[in-house]
């Protein structure tokens, strides 16, 4: 092959693509492809979200979804150049589609594709009004019984849920929702959030109040309105809370607080969901086509029962209930578990005074906060990365570019180059009999997070009062019983206790679908999370993505959206799109629903 510049290479590439795919030649798309391909696809081909591993997956993708595809003018993104390093040549992508405009990421290896990210941008026909096509807001001229901006708000807030019917209704209005309603706002799709919360950020207000966010405010924004360049870089929760009403006021959400919903059922026939809320005390029944559940990843909490603890007279909590130290000060404390909430309620009890023993049954991942930053996320996500011209946009699409096959052959070394910078930390740990893990094959925090929601420590702090013993520890043991005054550990230790919390983690999100639907949906929809790697608490097979998130479900008209901020801002350009294509009636295939092999 002729040794050519890398934006001519691509540009072949793509060039033959084009023609490939325009002429239905499945087979000479295919020949493009490595053997070991990925291709990534957001929406476009497959109104799904979903990875082809191999020719073959490729193959069977392109020979169910070309035809009404259509897809056509592929080039190197507008403005982009391709660039080449370690005999990979990469470029930023733009594309059509029948339905839709595309960009995307490829990355070639030997002349051939290696990884393809495929992403929906925005509906032919349907595109948000951004700038030079912004609403003009005042209305100029002259015209009779004119009425505001104020007074069409207000009209709306009185009509829709009552005298007009929302197409969706976000049940959860924590960051996922609100996230997910702004995009919907901006497609003009009629939604309502419903929650139970009295005001926006409530659910980040009402955690324990030492809390701090753990990831840094790059990797935090929210669509449409970033963080102003002065916010901090790990944001108190309160602050948090202030930002989402404040987002939610000024984007203009149909946000009904302190709105409970009870019931939702789907009448196949009419294809509609008739959802139950009680909203300040009175039953509304909405009924819309589409209900997300942005209930919340982190919002089940899973609680432990123990012999005992109907006996017990001291106070006794989930870390989601822990009101936090003040209470505490001269007390002696258990708590239960042993990742983040378990370390962050661990040393804000000791900073107030207590005397705090952690119980931790197995082992935990930790990785100092200043490693992950600048090992872990810098490249994408920190002020260098904002100074080298990296954005928000881009960062999500280079991180959502890497297959989740092979996601943890990227991360292996980064955690390898943290164990060797922190040895002496991680060594201190150890001595003070801390069980440490760096996930089940070396690729620490974000596969953890990926795979399985849990099991790890973000340090800002704690572990330094674990290993030098101010918080005290009890590893490899699990409470056997509770007495009046006491917890009783497996190993026989008795810990004297005013205080026990159980920072036990959180349990499937499907689980929502069980409390407000039925036990029935909930098994057909099945596990929520996790993408079927077989390694701890995320039980094969393959699934190749995250199981039932921000794509169809088993169940028509039910999504799951959430995850953490990074999650909601990228994933919920998607599933806006996904909802507001079948509000407008655009034929949405779905390629390769998700087969259920887990219900919980
Ligand atoms: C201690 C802790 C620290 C965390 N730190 C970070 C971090 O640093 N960065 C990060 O990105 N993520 C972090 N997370 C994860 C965090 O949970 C999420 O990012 C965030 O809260 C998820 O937002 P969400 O909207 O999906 O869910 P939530 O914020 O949990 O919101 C779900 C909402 O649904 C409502 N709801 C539930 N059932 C109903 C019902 N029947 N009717 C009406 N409303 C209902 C709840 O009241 C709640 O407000 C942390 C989580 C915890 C527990």
């Amino acid at each position: 092959m002729l040794d050519k510049a890398p934006n001519g290479k691509v540009s072949d590439l793509l060039n033959a693509l084009d023609k490939a795919l325009s002429a239905g030649e499945v087979e000479r798309a295919v020949d493009l492809f490595q053997t070991d391909c990925y291709w990534r696809d957001l929406v476009t081909f497959t109104w799904n979200i979903k990875t082809m591993e191999g020719k073959e997956q490729v193959r069977d993708m392109l020979k169910a979804r070309l035809a009404d595809t259509r897809p056509s003018n592929w080039k190197i993104a507008d403005g982009e150049d391709a660039s080449e390093a370690d005999g990979i040549t990469e470029s930023w992508i733009q594309f059509e589609t029948e339905a839709a405009r595309g960009f995307g990421h490829m990355r070639l290896k030997d002349g051939r594709i290696w990884t393809l990210l495929t992403t929906m941008s925005e509906l032919k026909g349907h595109e948000e009004r951004l700038g030079f096509d912004r609403p003009m807001g005042a209305k100029h001229g002259a015209e009779r019984n004119r009425t505001t901006w104020k007074e069409d708000r207000e009209a709306e807030a009185r009509e829709l849920g009552y005298s007009r019917q929302p197409y969706c209704v976000i049940v959860g209005g924590g960051q996922g929702g609100i996230a997910l309603a702004a995009r919907l706002r901006q497609l003009n799709v009629p939604t309502i959030i419903v929650e139970k919360n009295e005001r926006p950020g409530d659910s980040w207000r009402k955690r324990y109040k030492s809390l701090c966010l753990h990831d840094p405010v790059w990797y935090d924004h929210l669509p449409y309105l970033p963080f102003p360049r002065n916010w901090p870089v790990f944001s108190p929760k309160d602050k948090i809370g202030d930002w989402l009403e404040m987002y939610t006021k000024v984007m203009e959400l149909n946000y009904w607080g302190s709105t409970e919903c009870k019931k939702a059922t789907y009448d196949e026939n009419s294809r509609e969901w008739t959802v139950v809320v009680q909203r300040d005390g009175k039953e509304i029944v909405l009924k819309p086509k589409q209900l997300v559940l942005a209930t919340g990843m982190s919002a089940k909490p899973n609680m432990p029962k123990f012999e005992g603890m109907d006996i017990f007279k001291g106070d006794q909590h989930h870390s989601s209930q822990h009101p936090g130290p003040d209470k505490y000060k001269n007390s002696k404390a258990v708590v239960i578990g042993s990742n983040n909430s378990a370390h962050d309620i661990c040393a804000a009890l000791w900073e107030a005074g207590a005397d705090v023993t952690m119980v931790q049954r197995s082992s935990t991942h930790v990785v100092r906060s200043d490693s992950l930053m600048e090992l872990g996320l810098a490249a994408l996500y920190s002020e260098q990365a904002v100074q080298a011209g990296m954005t928000t946009a881009k960062a999500d699409l280079i991180f959502a570019s890497l297959p989740y096959k092979i996601l943890h052959e990227f991360q292996i070394p980064v955690y390898n180059a943290i164990r060797e910078r922190d040895a002496d930390y991680y060594k201190r740990l150890e001595k003070a009999g801390f069980l440490l893990d760096y996930g089940d094959d070396d690729s620490g925090l974000f596969m953890k997070y990926l795979r399985r929601g849990s099991g790890y420590y973000i340090d800002v702090g704690a572990s330094e009062l674990v290993a030098n013993g101010s918080i005290k520890l009890k590893s490899g043991v699990d409470v056997k019983k509770l007495t009046e005054h006491s917890v009783i550990l497996s190993d026989g230790t008795e810990l004297p206790a005013d205080l026990v919390v159980y920072a036990t983690g959180y349990g499937s999100m499907n689980g929502w679908a069980a409390d407000l639907i039925s036990k029935e949906v909930a098994d057909k929809v099945g596990k929520v999370w996790g993408l079927g790697s077989n390694t701890t608490k995320d039980p094969g097979p393959w699934e190749g993505e995250q199981r039932n998130m921000w794509k169809p479900t088993q169940q028509e008209g039910l999504w799951f959206h959430g995850g953490n901020l990074h999650q909601s801002r990228h994933y919920s350009q998607f599933l806006s799109l996904q909802l507001k294509a079948r509000m407008e009636g655009i034929p949405t295939p779905v390629y390769g629903l998700q087969n259920v092999h887990h219900l919980s």
